[in-house]
């Protein structure tokens, strides 16, 4: 039961042939075995899991997602289940509502088993940053499954979970998506409500799907869309049938091909793949047209200002007084909020955090924070200059696949600047996909990314099941 997938359960729940309860029963045993090893849950609720089965098993309305076992990203809030960001300073934090798009899964019938791993308030891109312990590769335990959602991405890997979500504020659903072989969408921005996430970076945070294969994406994205009185950055915009055109093909799709997204540091292997998955694109009818994004380069810079600015403002909540971690001694007011936060955070939070704080203040406002707004808009022109020829854009995810715990974790720089190819689309608010296109030589997983103007999902859901269907990377699973 492991091995099917979101929609394979959805259909067999329906049919009366699969117990939801023996799905879920299935994935349990399999996160007992091997999640010891991955390390991809933070907190497995067995007791919420098997009752949510039992409810699916005797409602006689199966929704979409009708039995299908869920992990979740732990920034996002459950009612009662402990909810940490990956972060001591909200250790014991059990939220006391559901976060909305969490909310709509659970009403579409999907079985939450528990709470994923990621960087500490989804700052890094490779789990390490994680107050509890980085999550593994289960293609590689040695290497780091990418981040911030590494643990969601290792848990649908190693089929220990048929759906995840995940949050990308600056790849961090399709990065990690990348190295583990899995696919992960980020949506357009307001495309799905964040009523209930954990607040990173407030312009850039997008909740999306985790599948292994683009039906599964696509159907799931489907359940948790839409706009949400909650969120008043949920657009009211309508949710399509991301099913419906899903087999339609990519005859006389122009898919872009910027030069920037193949640069010096690209790995060989990576290269090799994301070529292979482009000349599959052409046979199947698509016109590679080649294109140019002369700001790619600046993305890094002016994301790694933006979104720690915002950061620095989003975490002033975690003050010791109405929740989260407080310090055992202190001598007034102001040593109690900085023993609280010097003792709950974490290095790469603290570093952001003064970052932030820094690049705000008054005199380095002007240099650095309004600077980076306005590359933003270039980044922004520049792909509003490339759908002028080309209905969607292709290229690698990330520049390398996955790579060794601790080989970048004392270098920031060096872990930065691995989010080259995927800072840029939420600085643009665009949905961007990372599907699975083959192994490196080293057996390593490599994502393809499919970039789109805003709410495209239909599209490039449509782009990623027609290579899918010819590639059927997915049916490949790691040996954990
Ligand atoms: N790796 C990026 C960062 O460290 C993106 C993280 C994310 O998307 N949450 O900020």
């Amino acid at each position: 039961m492991i091995e099917l997938t979101a929609v394979e359960i959805r259909d067999g729940v329906r049919a009366g042939k699969l117990r939801a309860r023996d799905v879920c029963e299935a994935h349990l045993a399999r996160i007992k075995a091997l999640d010891p090893k991955v390390h991809a849950f933070l907190h497995v609720d067995e007791a919420g899991a098997r009752a949510a089965a039992d409810r699916v098993d005797a409602s006689p309305d199966k929704g979409p997602l009708a039995g299908v076992p869920l992990a979740v990203k732990d920034n996002m809030c459950q009612r009662g289940v402990p909810t940490t960001c990956a972060s001591k300073i909200l250790e014991g934090f059990r939220p006391p509502y559901d976060a909305t798009a969490l909310l709509r899964a659970l009403a579409a019938g999907a079985v939450p088993l528990g709470h994923t791993n990621l960087d500490e308030f989804a700052m890094g891109s490779s789990t390490e940053n994680s107050a509890y312990g980085p999550s593994r590769n289960p293609w590689d335990l040695a290497r780091a499954p990418g981040g911030s959602s590494g643990g969601s991405t290792a848990a649908v890997a190693a089929r220990m979970a048929a759906l995840a979500f995940g949050s990308d504020t600056g790849g961090s659903i399709r990065q990690p998506a990348a190295l583990c072989g899995v696919v992960g969408m980020k949506p357009t921005y307001g495309r799905v409500s964040r009523y209930g996430l954990v607040a990173f970076a407030s312009s850039l945070d997008q909740i999306g799907p985790i599948a292994r294969t683009v039906r599964d994406a696509a159907v799931f994205l489907g359940a948790m869309s839409g706009h949400d009185t909650l969120d008043s950055t949920s657009a009211p915009v309508e949710v399509p049938d991301y099913e419906k055109e899903l087999e339609a093909g990519v005859k006389g799709l122009r898919v872009g091909v910027p030069k920037e997204f193949f640069g010096a540091g690209t790995d060989p292997g990576v290269r090799a793949a994301i070529d292979a998955a482009l000349k599959q694109l052409q046979k199947l009818g698509a016109t590679l047209v080649d294109i140019s994004l002369p700001h790619t380069d600046y993305g890094i810079a002016a994301y790694y200002v933006i979104a720690p600015c915002e950061a620095s403002s989003n975490l002033a909540r975690y003050d010791g007084v109405r929740f989260g971690h407080r310090a055992k001694s202190f001598d007034g007011l102001v040593d109690m909020y900085r023993k609280s936060r010097t003792e709950g955070f974490g290095e790469e939070v603290r570093r952001r955090i003064l970052l932030g704080t820094f690049a705000l203040s008054s005199g380095y406002y002007e240099a650095y924070y309004r600077k980076a707004l306005q590359v933003r808009r270039l980044i922004k022109n520049d792909f509003d200059e490339a759908w002028k020829t080309v209905d969607v854009i292709a290229g690698p995810t990330s520049p390398i696949p996955a790579f060794r715990i601790g080989e970048k974790a004392d270098d920031p720089i060096a872990m930065y600047l691995c989010d080259v190819l995927t800072v840029t689309a939420p600085l643009a608010g665009i949905p961007g996909v990372s599907v699975p296109a083959g192994f490196t030589p080293g057996g390593l997983p490599v994502g393809l990314q499919l970039l789109g103007k805003e709410w495209s999902e239909a599209t490039l859901l449509r782009a990623g099941r027609a290579y899918e269907r010819e590639t059927e990377w997915w049916r490949k699973g790691p040996q954990v």
